[in-house]
């Protein structure tokens, strides 16, 4: 089978959050399995830092605007993993500081930006090779499978090409004011409740899902959530309708990336039958974060994490004081809401010796937190997939989260110690603190928590699972436009 991708990001070179290490990961295990990948994702400045001058494959695909054409180039980014990957330059759109947005708000031109992302690779996938599928994500690419039975629609190629669209996140559609359909050379006609116009606005999610053939979300719960109210975002009502259509896959992990056997950015390497590298990693991280004389009793609680609402920052925020009141340390790395930027920067100053922030992406850092910590907390008001939790437990670091979308579905809390984590219900800070309590009392009883430790490192959330259940989605809507 030949799978198109086309997305917003990819690791490492354009990541902002689990959408990147899923179009990185998701591919190459399509190619393990014998089938043919091809990812595009937008030139950006990041992208063209890592690589020197790929290979033009197209000088030029004219992507039309009312009164004016742009002009994409198509880039060869070669083969990575048996995945081909491809480059949509467009420098006056792309080669900017960020991915989306400024400090000072979303850039104003992202409709026009990824608009013109989607039909170029429409036009470069006319060129190089049209798919049996092509795949799109979030907002950013949503609008390929509107393009496609749209302005597309008399296209004879694509005419049988089904497109997937996977919701990464429905917390962000795109949203953009009306005149959108004619940037975009869309037909007014399209400008209706029951397709993309939500609230007067322009819904590039909403498109996505009203015209895709199928759409999948990364996890099962999240699936059932995006239909409620408290979930959808506005969008649950059509995403109802299309729930015959729905899919939720729970994202996997990249072992290749993300097992302490192998991570080439932490201090030692261990395993589930040998966990003493594990101290040397924790010993480094407590250095990494400046925090000293941290004997072994004392729990390292690790979050990686936007810093957004989202992620629950607010109920760390709740309970600091009391929580560290505690025999623990909190290392925090993250960016994101300025707010909770600053506001963690100033908790962390008054606690110097107990809790440490960082603020910034950090890879490398990321990784020392998921092998350092004892604990990883990700109390999210709402959680897709998340992949930082499904990584805690390859680290042998014990997750505490809340009980939503994929951190319901991966982890579970049994009395004695007997599952993989903990975890809370309800919007309460005090939950989470209940949560952390019976944590910390399993982390006192050393053997019940290192038989925790092994039993959620010998999990397995390899892609090879997900994967398959991507391919059946796939086949199924091949078949049903043949
Ligand atoms: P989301 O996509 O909602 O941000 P996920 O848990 O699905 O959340 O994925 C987050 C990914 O981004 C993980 O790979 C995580 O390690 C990474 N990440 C998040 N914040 C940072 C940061 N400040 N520095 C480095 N990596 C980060």
């Amino acid at each position: 089978m030949h799978i198109v991708f086309a997305a917003s990001e990819c690791a490492p070179w354009a990541k902002t959050g689990g959408l990147a290490d899923v179009i990185s990961a998701l591919p190459k295990t399509l190619v393990k399995m014998g089938h043919k990948v091809q990812v595009y994702i937008p030139y950006y400045r990041q992208v063209a830092k890592a690589f020197s001058g790929p290979p033009i494959v197209l000088a030029s695909v004219t992507i039309p605007f009312p009164s004016y054409n742009r002009f994409a180039r198509v880039l060869d980014g070669g083969v990575i993993d048996g995945v081909q990957m491809y480059f949509v330059d467009l420098p006056e759109l792309f080669d900017r500081e960020s991915f989306y947005a400024t400090p000072s708000g979303d850039y104003p031109d992202n409709a026009e930006r990824f608009g013109a992302f989607c039909r170029a690779v429409l036009e470069a996938a006319k060129v190089i090779g049209v798919p049996d599928v092509f795949h799109v994500h979030d907002w950013q690419t949503a609008m390929a499978a509107v393009m496609l039975r749209s302005i597309y629609y008399f296209d004879p190629v694509f005419r049988k090409v089904p497109a997937v669209l996977t919701i990464h996140n429905a917390g962000y559609q795109g949203w953009f004011p009306p005149r959108t359909i004619e940037t975009l050379l869309l037909p007014w006609d399209m400008f209706t409740m029951d397709k993309l116009e939500q609230y007067d606005k322009v819904n590039f999610l909403k498109g996505g899902v009203v015209y895709s053939d199928a759409i999948t979300t990364v996890s099962q719960t999240y699936a059932q959530e995006i239909q409620t109210q408290e979930f959808g975002n506005g969008l649950e009502d059509t995403i109802r309708h299309r729930s015959g259509d729905l899919f939720g896959i729970l994202n996997g992990a990249d072992y290749s990336e993300w097992d302490p056997a192998t991570d080439s950015n932490i201090a030692a390497h261990y395993t589930a039958n040998d966990l003493s590298g594990k101290q040397e990693c924790r010993r480094d991280l407590l250095h990494a974060f400046r925090l000293e004389d941290i004997g072994e009793q004392t729990a390292v609680i690790g979050v990686v994490s936007r810093f957004a609402t989202q992620k629950g920052i607010d109920f760390i925020v709740d309970i600091l004081d009391r929580l560290l009141q505690e025999d623990v340390v909190l290392v925090m790395l993250g960016n994101g809401e300025e707010y909770y930027e600053r506001l963690l920067t100033e908790m962390a100053e008054r606690y110097p010796t107990k809790m440490r922030v960082q603020v910034k992406f950090d890879n490398v850092m990321a990784h020392k937190i998921e092998a350092g910590a004892d604990i990883f907390l990700m109390p999210s008001r709402y959680e897709p997939g998340g992949l930082n939790q499904i990584y805690s437990l390859k680290y042998g670091t014990i997750p505490v989260v809340r009980a939503t979308g994929g951190l319901q579905d991966s982890i579970d809390e049994e009395a004695d110690g007997e599952g993989n984590g903990f975890k809370f219900w309800g919007y309460d800070s005090t939950a989470l603190l209940d949560a952390i309590h019976r944590a910390l009392d399993t982390f006192r009883h050393k053997k019940v928590w290192e038989a925790m430790m092994k039993r959620a490192m010998n999990e397995d959330f390899s892609w090879d699972k997900p994967a398959q259940e991507y391919v059946r989605v796939y086949e199924r809507v091949i078949q049903n436009r043949s």
